[in-house]
């Protein structure tokens, strides 16, 4: 199967943000005895930005939720943070503003790299975001193959602590199923039931609503499914979370995965097993990208408006007012 390029790997943007600085992209090193190399020690968010071509105005999805959650994973790898929400929220304002395209969205890596410190002792990381631009397009649907490696357990490598380490048993996963001629992986739990894909949430359609699993199935606590789950109560969708079965996935009506940068991508097959696409998930699909984009307004959609044409900030949003003047 032919590779798939990365964003990161198709783009090489002018800047990136090192604790707040701008810095040419192709400057920013890492020391090759850093913790974040030695011991695969960095966790990340992954933030995006849409354009409101309507509006003309860019917007970023959830910066709170996100900001939470690295503080989360940072706290339960014991790296001391340095910086505030304000400052986080500040840094993509400082970046969108020297890498936005009006009329394109951005996604955003915001990592904390550690750099100093050995085995706990005067931990030190830096906070490094990059931004790649998107085109907006809907995402052809997907084939996904059930992986024989696991996702680990929550004393073994917790899935809801957003660590690059994570990241192995997807990379084997998704080698494993793109030698059989699919796009993605599921992972199961170690009880053998469904975790979730290697960059994004498993939701399937049983019984005319939409069921996906807790966090304790081994699946990151998605911010995306959150947002779905708002959307799909809106437009009087049943949406559950509970264990699923690995044979449920494959009785299932519809299947498809939702991640920041996946949104929600319909899957038109499991393990040789086809899916109806013109179905609620296809429904849902087409509401959240309207919500996101500016072209539906949805009371409560936790969209920060935050740079307008021009690169002027947006007035009126005490949120961004303060997370600007620390840029200025
Ligand atoms: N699981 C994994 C392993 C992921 O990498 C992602 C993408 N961040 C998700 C789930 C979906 O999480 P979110 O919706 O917060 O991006």
């Amino acid at each position: 199967m032919a590779h798939t390029a990365s964003i990161s790997q198709l783009q090489s943007p002018p800047w990136a943000l090192v604790n707040g600085e701008l810095v040419c992209y192709d400057d920013v090193k890492i020391h090759i005895s850093a913790e974040a190399l030695t011991r695969a020690l960095s966790v990340f968010e992954g933030v995006k930005g849409y354009w409101d071509t309507a509006n003309d105005v860019f917007a970023i999805r959830s910066p709170r939720r996100h900001y939470d959650r690295l503080m989360r994973s940072a706290k339960l790898l014991h790296i001391p943070i340095r910086f505030s929400y304000e400052e986080y929220l500040a840094g993509f304002a400082t970046l969108g503003r020297a890498l936005l395209v009006p009329g394109r969205d951005l996604w955003f890596r915001t990592t904390l790299y550690v750099t100093e410190g050995h085995w706990g002792e005067g931990t030190v990381a830096d906070l490094v975001v990059t931004g790649f631009t998107q085109r907006k397009h809907d995402p052809d649907p997907m084939r996904l193959g059930v992986s024989t490696w696991r996702r680990g357990g929550d004393v073994t490598l917790p899935a809801r602590v957003k660590s690059s380490a994570n990241y192995l048993i997807g990379r084997l996963a998704r080698i494993e199923v793109r030698r059989l001629g699919y796009d993605d992986a599921i992972l199961l739990n170690d009880a053998g039931r469904v975790a979730e894909a290697t960059g994004a949430c498993v939701l399937v359609v049983d019984k005319g609503g939409i069921v996906t699993p807790p966090t304790s199935e081994g699946c990151l606590d998605s911010i995306t499914v959150d947002s779905l789950e708002e959307v799909s109560r809106n437009l009087g969708i049943p949406f559950e979370r509970r264990p699923i079965d690995r044979t449920e996935v494959l009785a299932a009506d519809e299947c498809g995965v939702a991640g920041t940068i996946t949104e929600l991508t319909l899957v038109d097959e499991v393990d040789g097993v086809t899916f109806d696409q013109s179905g609620l998930l296809a429904r849902l699909r087409r509401r959240y990208l309207d919500v996101m984009r500016g072209d539906v307004v949805l009371p409560g959609t936790d969209l920060l408006p935050l740079i307008s044409r021009g690169g002027q900030s947006v007035a009126g949003d005490d949120r961004v007012s303060s997370a600007l003047t620390v840029t200025t």
